[in-house]
C-alpha cells in the first residue's frame, strides 16, 4: 500500500472510530456507535483484497487438524505485519493474538484453520495444490475474516476499553482443537467468545442463528462383531456375523424410534459396514461404524450407553462377540453447541445495526456438530451462520462437498461482524467487569 493510501485509511479510521471510544462516560449507550463504518472499512480494498489474498493462499495449501503449520506461520506473519502480539504454539499450531489494553474485560473471536481429506473438484485458479486435501468447510475464509477483523481493530486499539483475544484454533474437524485451546488456559479471564461459520444457503449480507441449542452433540462408534467363518452353503458349521450385524443395525434404529422422546431430537446412523469378500463365504467378522447425535448431555450419554448395550446384546443373541469402540482418541465427543441467551440478544442488536434487522434470521437447530461447543462449556459463547448465497449467481454447494466454493464477497461481512461484536462488547460490558488490579493481567499477553 502506498503512503498516501495509508494516510487516507488512517484518516478514515480516525474519523470513524475516535468518537466511539473517546467518551467513556456515554459508552454504555449503543445509539452513537457508527458500526456501519466497520462494514465500509472491511469492504475497502485495503482490507478486502488483503483478506482475499490470505484466503486464497490458505485454500491452495490445505492442512489437516494439528498439521496447520504453514497456515499458522502465515497467520503469525500477518499478525507481525499488523504489530499484534500473540502466543504460539497453543494446542500445537494454534495462535492467540491480543489487541487492546492487555487488561479486562477480555472478549474472544475465533476462527478454525483445518481442512478436510478430500479431493477438490472445483476448477479455478486457486484450487488446492495438495492432492486429497481441500478446504471444503470454509475454514480458509474463517481465518481470513478473523485477520480482517484484527486489521480493523488494531487501527483503533488505543480506544479499545479492554482486550480483544484472537483465537486461531486447529483441528475443528473431529480433532477437538477448541478443547485443547480451553485446556491450555488461554481463555481463563475471557468474558465471552464469538464465532461464525460460512453458510451456502443463507443470503449474502444476512446471518442466521438462534438462542439455545444450535448444533447437536456428536459422537462416533465402531464395532467389531465376531463369529466363525465358513462355507456359505454349510451355515450350520459357521456363526454368521453378517446376519448378527444386520440385526444389530436394525435394533440400533429402535433406540431413537422407540426409546427417545419424539420431541427430543436424536440420530443414530450406521454409515459403514465392512464384512466378507466373496459371495460364497461366511466371514469371521464384520465391522460397522456410525455416528450419534443429541441436543442434551443426558440424551447423548443415554444414546452412547444404549448403542453399546444393543450391539453387544444383539451380537450375543446371534452367538457372536462384539467389541464397541467410541474412538475417543481420534474423534472425541463434541458437546451440543448451545448459544448463550444473553449473547443472542446482544448479537441481534449488533448484527441488526450492521446489516439491517431484516438480515438477522432465526434458524432451526441442525444435527451437525461444531467444536465451538467446548468454548461454551467454559464461558458464554455465541456462534452464527454467515450468508454467502448470491441469488443472481449459480447456487453454492454445501460444506464438505468437493464442489464447495466460497463467495468471497462474504468476507467483509464476517470481518465487520467479528470486529463489531468484539469492540462493542468491550464498550458495553466493561463497567460490569471486576475492578482492574494493576499489573494482574499483564501475564495474559
Ligand atoms: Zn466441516
Ligand atoms: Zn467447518
Amino acid at each position: 500500500m502506498g503512503f498516501s493510501k495509508w494516510v487516507n485509511l488512517l484518516f478514515i479510521i480516525f474519523n470513524c472510530f475516535l468518537p466511539i471510544f473517546s467518551d467513556s462516560s456515554s459508552s454504555t449507550s449503543n445509539d452513537n456507535l457508527p458500526i456501519n463504518k466497520f462494514l465500509d472499512l472491511a469492504k475497502n480494498p485495503q482490507v478486502f483484497d488483503w483478506m482475499v489474498d490470505i484466503r486464497r493462499k490458505i485454500h491452495e495449501n490445505p492442512e489437516m487438524g494439528y498439521e496447520e503449520f504453514e497456515t499458522s506461520e502465515l497467520i503469525r506473519a500477518k499478525l507481525d505485519e499488523l504489530g499484534i502480539p500473540y502466543k504460539h504454539p497453543v494446542a500445537v499450531t494454534g495462535v492467540i493474538g491480543y489487541i487492546g489494553t492487555g487488561l479486562p474485560p477480555f472478549v474472544a473471536i475465533r476462527a478454525d484453520m483445518d481442512a478436510l481429506l478430500m479431493e477438490e473438484l472445483v476448477e479455478w485458479e486457486h484450487k488446492s495444490k495438495v492432492p486429497g486435501k481441500m478446504h471444503a468447510c470454509g475454514h480458509d475464509a474463517h481465518v481470513a475474516m478473523l485477520l480482517g477483523a484484527a486489521k480493523i481493530l488494531k487501527e483503533l486499539e488505543k480506544d479499545l476499553p479492554g482486550t480483544v483475544v484472537l483465537v486461531f484454533q486447529p483441528a475443528e474437524e473431529g480433532g477437538g482443537g477448541a478443547k485443547k485451546i480451553v485446556d491450555a488456559g488461554v481463555l481463563k479471564n475471557v468474558s465471552a467468545i464469538f464465532g461464525l461459520h460460512v453458510n451456502h444457503d443463507t443470503s449474502l449480507g444476512a446471518v442466521a442463528s438462534r438462542s439455545g441449542p444450535l448444533f447437536a452433540g456428536s459422537g462416533f462408534f465402531e464395532a467389531i462383531i465376531s463369529g466363525k467363518g465358513g462355507h456359505a452353503a454349510i451355515p450350520q458349521h459357521a456363526i454368521d456375523p453378517i446376519v448378527a450385524a444386520s440385526n444389530v443395525i436394525v435394533s440400533l434404529q429402535h433406540i431413537v424410534s422407540r426409546e427417545a422422546d419424539p420431541l427430543d431430537t436424536q440420530v443414530v446412523t450406521v454409515g459403514n459396514f465392512q464384512g466378507g469378500g466373496a459371495f460364497n463365504v461366511i466371514p469371521d467378522s464384520v465391522t460397522i461404524g456410525g455416528t450419534f447425535r443429541a441436543f442434551s448431555h443426558e440424551s447423548f450419554m443415554h444414546l452412547r450407553n444404549r448403542i453399546e448395550q444393543v450391539i453387544t446384546g444383539q451380537a450375543a443373541v446371534h452367538r457372536c462377540n462384539a467389541t464397541v469402540n467410541f474412538l475417543q482418541e481420534e474423534k472425541i465427543f463434541f458437546p451440543p453447541t448451545i448459544n448463550d441467551a444473553g449473547l443472542h440478544d446482544y448479537f441481534r442488536s449488533v448484527a441488526g445495526s450492521l446489516l439491517g434487522v431484516d438480515k438477522v434470521n432465526d434458524m432451526q437447530p441442525v444435527m451437525g456438530g461444531e467444536d465451538f461447543a467446548f468454548y461454551q462449556q467454559a464461558l458464554p459463547g455465541y456462534i452464527f451462520l454467515l450468508g454467502m448465497r448470491n441469488p443472481s449467481a449459480e447456487p453454492l454447494h454445501i460444506v464438505h462437498s468437493p464442489y464447495f466454493k466460497i463467495n468471497e464477497d462474504a468476507l467483509p461481512y464476517g470481518a465487520a461482524l467479528h470486529a463489531s461484536l468484539a469492540a462493542r462488547y468491550l464498550v458495553e460490558f466493561r463497567q460490569e467487569e471486576v475492578p482492574v488490579v494493576e499489573g494482574k493481567y499483564h501475564d495474559e499477553l
